[in-house]
């Protein structure tokens, strides 16, 4: 396929064992699986991305015994992506789904346990953490924040009620239901120029709708991007509406071209939202220290401010965002938990 990264058709699997993978990445641990919680957990983690899972390795071979609670999008981001290309050590790529069931496995190999909840409240005390999770507080002496991000939509007239007909954020998860129909990507980024290519294995017709005349992607996926024959590119043009058929389906768009003004439909069956991400920390708003766009503020390196949290991965990181800074962080967010608590113990 035009456009595509040498050896790209050797890897250019059937998109059921993506999302095979995906759906293995996000089920539910069983209860009375192996996961059980303790009245004082020495690590709770929260979030089972590349930061999270990375975290739950080194917690666990420190044997720590960490819970990993998993939150609403087990595997986060990665777990949705397709072929990962710039992690080190795979020098054909991976499928993202697939690097995080590994770091799942990895982390489960050395005394990880996981459970299928989310957070929704923090509370700090002098020396410990409790954390709310479905209307249950567990106790911990640490805590990793590793929540990750969550994608960003919109916030046009009838979203919510789109989502699921013709509107979504993740290609890898829908993209084969749209074969042979034009679609359209939303975004310059990354995300975008990813999303973009991985539709052309379905399609007729990819339309990337960016809203400035320069993509923000990296260079080596603009210019792969640019090259597809499939993808054509809408610059400096926004979205301004969705438009449903009468089932409730998405059936077009409405376009504004920011410079010109104009509007026109653009028919389409699905719209893919690739506009980037905002970080989850809803559960520790006024409690930690954030930034103005909600990004968590750490002390120094993965240290909050207070005692016994710690911060790995996107949300906390608006520079960066990569596989392997959040590997990176969540073995720094380990580490620092590690350190702290043999001092608890002194
Ligand atoms: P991003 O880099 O922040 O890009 C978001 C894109 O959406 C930008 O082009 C932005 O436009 C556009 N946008 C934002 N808000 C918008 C709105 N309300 N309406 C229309 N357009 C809007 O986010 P991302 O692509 O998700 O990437 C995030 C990070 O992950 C980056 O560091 C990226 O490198 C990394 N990533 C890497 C890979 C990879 O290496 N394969 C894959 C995915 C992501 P402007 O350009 O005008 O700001």
């Amino acid at each position: 396929m035009a456009g595509e990264a040498p050896g790209a058709a050797q890897r250019d699997r059937d998109h059921a064992s993506v999302t095979e993978l995906f759906l293995k990445c996000a089920r539910p641990l069983k209860q009375g699986g192996p996961c059980y919680f303790q009245s004082m957990e020495k690590v709770i983690i929260v979030g089972s991305g590349c930061a999270g899972l990375t975290a739950a390795i080194y917690a666990a071979r420190a044997n720590l015994s960490p819970l990993v609670l998993e939150g609403r999008q087990p595997g986060g981001q990665l777990s949705t992506t397709t072929l990962v290309e710039n992690f080190p050590g795979f020098p054909e790529g991976i499928e993202g789904p697939q690097l995080i069931l590994n770091m799942h496995a990895q982390a489960e190999k050395f005394g990880a346990r996981f459970s299928y909840s989310e957070v929704t409240d923090f509370e700090s005390r002098d020396d410990h953490i409790r954390v709310k999770v479905d209307d249950k507080w567990l106790e911990t002496r640490s805590l990793i924040i590793a929540s990750g991000a969550a994608a960003r939509w919109l916030g046009l007239e009838n979203e919510e009620k789109l989502v699921g007909h013709g509107l979504t954020s993740c290609a890898t998860c829908d993209g084969a239901f749209y074969r042979n129909v034009p679609v359209c990507v939303i975004g310059g980024g990354d995300s975008a120029a990813e999303e973009a290519l991985f539709l052309t294995r379905f399609a007729s017709k990819v339309y990337l709708i960016h809203r400035r005349d320069k993509l923000r992607a990296s260079k080596i996926m603009a210019d792969r991007v640019l090259a597809c024959e499939k993808i054509e590119p809408i610059w400096n043009t926004v979205v301004t509406r969705y438009i449903p058929d009468e089932k409730g389906e998405m059936s077009a768009v409405m376009l504004r071209d920011v410079e010109t003004h104009e509007e026109r439909e653009l028919p389409v069956a699905c719209v893919f939202v690739a506009i980037g991400h905002d970080p989850n920390t809803k559960a520790f708003e006024g409690k930690l220290e954030t930034d103005p766009d909600g990004y968590l503020l750490a002390r120094h390196l993965a240290e909050s401010k207070h005692p016994g949290v710690f911060i790995a991965g996107d949300v906390s990181d608006r520079v960066y965002k990569q596989a392997v800074t959040a590997a990176g962080s969540g073995c720094a967010a380990a580490m620092e938990a590690e350190k702290y608590l043999s001092h608890l113990e002194k």
